[in-house]
């Protein structure tokens, strides 16, 4: 993309956003399976270390597919935002092997020992494990409050001067909690706490953390922003290009999470359709919660787009569109909850979400298995809990195949 087109659009950007034309004039970005880079002269070499000249030395550190699937991403989620001077926002990302590598990064990258993150209960499972048994190793401590209740939140804020960081996620697993991005950024910020946001579920396309005032955002691109279920990934993306290049990029390389030519590949090729896939990931997944809403077999459905999700004002304040995650209850639980499972013939019994393929997992009899089951219903991970990432089929298709499950 030319440098005079200043104002592209979201589609065009998730096209060509952070394209460079390389040599051979390749109409994708190649793959560059490459370890390391020769430099022309010993000068060079000592240019491009001291960080004079631009270029790539070695493959942890950098690599020019896994750049233009950093340039883009982090141009989806400034989209149309402007910094304080009123000019458009500029940030930077970091790809990583995974969601949990982009968040390991944020996390070490901000937090020392003494200090803590503040966050919530209703987390990705490995945030919350990492939170729980990883960091308390390296004497970083959490303080986990419910991030509805703004009035604690602001009561942690002042009582902890140790808290250095809030990490928060919305929508979030698996009854799509929301939280108030705005209210709680305003609050981190009061207080000089820099704010993390999980961004996985929403998308750029449909929430933008840094119209609020995030500090950084991350997401597992395994999911919607890869698209295809072709690729583990995680990003991170930061607004103070001076941290972002110095503290953050170090210990990104030396935790050594970095991504690779070939996921870095399937990510950019799946971003080109990210804005058409989520308006129809969004619109089938609306007609599929309607229908699980009217059909009698189905206790609770949690979906943001409904008017009676507790969290569907909030969701709706600071998201375009609902998504197309969802989860409901089946009356009559775990058995039922199984038989449903074994009874699918189009939708895919699968963990993992945002693929273009329907997923569906019972929590009860898999990923929360393990869960004590007192444990799992305070967290509404009901017994017949069936959670759904719905994809881009023909949305008559799913439905019929929900219905002859549920039959
Ligand atoms: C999947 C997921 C992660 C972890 O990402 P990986 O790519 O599996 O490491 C983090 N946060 C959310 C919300 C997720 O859905």
């Amino acid at each position: 993309m030319t440098d005079n087109n200043t104002n592209p659009g979201f589609d065009t950007l998730c096209l060509h956003g952070g394209h460079v034309t390389e040599s051979n004039r390749a109409h994708l970005t190649p793959i560059y399976a490459s370890s390391t880079y020769e430099f022309d002269s010993a000068e060079q070499a000592a240019a491009i270390f001291r960080g004079e000249e631009k270029g790539y030395i070695y493959g942890r550190w950098g690599n020019p597919t896994i750049a233009e699937a950093e340039e883009r991403i982090a141009m989806l989620e400034a989209f149309g935002l402007k910094d304080a001077n009123g000019e458009q926002l500029k940030l930077k990302a970091i790809l990583h092997a995974s969601g949990m590598a982009a968040i390991s990064t944020a996390f070490m990258g901000n937090v020392k020992a003494g200090e803590k993150i503040l966050t919530h209960q209703s987390l990705y499972g490995g945030t919350h494990e990492i939170i729980e048994k990883i960091l308390p190793d390296f004497s970083i401590g959490a303080v986990i409050v419910d991030f509805h209740d703004l009035k604690a939140v602001e009561q942690a804020l002042q009582t902890d001067k140790t808290i250095r960081m809030m990490h928060i996620e919305t929508p979030a697993n698996p009854t799509l909690q929301c939280v108030d991005l705005a209210e709680l950024i305003a609050l981190a910020k009061a207080h000089g706490v820099v704010v993390c946001v999980d961004n996985t579920f929403a998308t750029p396309y449909l929430q933008q953390p840094f119209a609020f005032g995030a500090d950084y955002v991350v997401h597992s691109t395994t999911k919607f922003l890869n698209g295809h279920g072709t690729a583990i990934g995680g990003i991170l993306v930061g607004k103070d290009i001076a941290r972002m290049s110095t503290a953050l990029t170090k210990t990104h390389r030396l935790l050594g999470g970095n991504s690779n030519a070939f996921d870095a590949f399937l990510l950019v090729n799946g971003l080109r359709t990210l804005s058409v896939r989520m308006d129809r990931h969004c619109a089938n997944a609306e007609k599929v919660a309607q229908f699980l809403h009217d059909h009698p077999a189905v206790g609770v459905v949690n979906y943001l787009g409904l008017a009676d999700h507790p969290d569907h004002a909030i969701g709706m304040k600071q998201m375009k569109h609902p998504g197309a995650m969802l989860s409901f209850e089946l009356k009559g639980g775990f058995d039922a909850g199984v038989k449903f499972m074994n009874s699918l013939k189009i939708c895919l019994n699968a963990v993992s979400l945002g693929t273009c393929d329907t997923l569906i997992s019972h929590p009860a009899s898999t990923t929360h298995m393990g869960v004590a089951r007192e444990q799992r219903l305070k967290f509404g991970i009901t017994d017949g809990m069936i959670r759904m990432s719905v994809g881009i089929e023909n949305v008559e298709d799913i439905i019929g195949d929900l219905e002859q499950a549920m039959r």
